[in-house]
């Protein structure tokens, strides 16, 4: 059987999906008799313009070189998924997008802000090119990716559940830190995948994997407030690393507006 033709591709990011995937570098070396890494620059191989089965893309879409970039990947990749928040969200970079002037943040961070080169808004990859398959995280869950791998070496479409990380907590028997502890937790519209990492530590989650299919935000706000956080933390709540994401984008702006 011929091996699956993979690709790894970074955009505007900080590698942490990537070096997630290298953290079971065990795994990606039992992909060998199935998989072909074609270009994964942080494992070795470098040829970013092979034409591939499954190009995975790590990055939000944020300069004018990246929008061609994805545009030609597209064309290359017969399957496109996105791993991590940045990619299929727009990420932690898309926060400048809700500024007014988002060059302002460009001249507070680099010394000399005339050389970078930027487009307007940062965005997910699907702003640009169709995606085949969104998976969330930041960073992305290795175990996932590694499964939709074998599943599309297989030829079988990925399960990508769209419940939120309460489902995980319950199947789990976690404490719920919201109900026990009063910690105001994002897992009741946070989609699951990440296997309730965070209260299954005792912490609130903070949304890294994105909203879930059913997303409540008017309740959880309400809970939120309840527990006595005011409009602009809860609008902080929401407009973190998904801030962009659609249910998390309008939960966040309407906890801000003056009632
Ligand atoms: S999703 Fe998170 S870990 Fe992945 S590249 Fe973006 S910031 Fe880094
Ligand atoms: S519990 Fe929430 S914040 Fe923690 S890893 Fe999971 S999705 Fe991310």
């Amino acid at each position: 059987m011929a091996r699956l033709r993979v690709s790894v591709h970074k955009f505007s990011s900080c590698d942490g999906c990537q070096l997630a995937l290298l953290n079971r570098v065990e795994e990606v070396m039992r992909l060998a008799d199935r998989v072909e890494f074609v270009h994964f620059a942080e494992l070795g191989y470098v040829d970013p313009d092979a034409p591939v089965d499954v190009a995975f893309v790590e990055g939000s879409v944020s300069t004018p070189e990246e929008e061609i970039r994805i545009r030609e990947l597209r064309k290359n990749a017969r399957t496109l998924v996105t791993i991590g928040a940045c990619a299929t969200a727009g990420g932690i970079q898309a926060l400048r997008n809700l500024q007014t002037d988002g060059r302002e943040w460009v001249a507070a961070i680099y010394p000399s802000p005339a050389y970078v080169s930027l487009l307007g808004a940062s965005h997910a990859i699907s702003r640009y090119v169709a995606v085949d398959l969104e998976l969330w995280g930041c960073p992305v869950d290795s175990r996932q990716v590694f499964s939709a791998i074998h599943d599309l070496a297989l030829g079988v479409r990925p399960l990508n559940p769209g419940d939120s990380v309460c489902a995980t907590c319950k199947r789990e028997a976690n404490v719920c830190v919201l109900v026990a502890h009063g910690e105001p937790c994002m897992g009741p519209v946070t989609r699951s995948g990440c296997g309730a990492l965070c209260p299954r530590f005792g912490r609130a989650c903070y949304g890294c994997y994105g909203p879930s299919e059913q997303v409540n935000s008017v309740a959880l706000t309400q809970r939120f407030a309840s527990l006595g956080l005011g409009p602009e933390a809860i609008a902080r709540r929401f407009l973190s690393i998904n801030n962009a994401a659609g249910p998390f984008a309008e939960a966040g702006l309407r906890a801000k507006e003056p009632r």
